[in-house]
C-alpha cells in the first residue's frame, strides 16, 4: 500500500520499510479528549514508530 506522496520510510534500527499500521486511542487522564496513535510496526525487528495524531503524512484514513 504505497501512497504516491508518502515518502520511503526506513526502520531506523534494521533498514526494513515493510510495516504493520495500528492505530491506538488512549483517553487522557486528565479527561480530554482521546488521543489517537498511529504505530508503525517493523515486520522484521517488530521497532515501533509512533506517531501522535491521525493526520501524519502517512495517514492511513
Ligand atoms: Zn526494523
Amino acid at each position: 500500500m504505497t501512497q504516491p506522496d508518502t515518502p520511503d520510510l526506513a526502520c531506523p534500527l534494521c533498514g526494513c520499510q515493510d510495516f504493520d499500521r495500528q492505530q491506538s486511542r488512549q483517553d487522557s487522564m486528565w479527561g480530554f479528549s482521546s488521543h489517537v496513535m498511529t504505530l508503525l510496526v517493523c515486520r522484521r525487528c517488530t521497532y515501533v514508530l509512533h506517531f501522535y495524531g491521525g493526520n501524519s503524512i502517512w495517514n492511513i484514513d
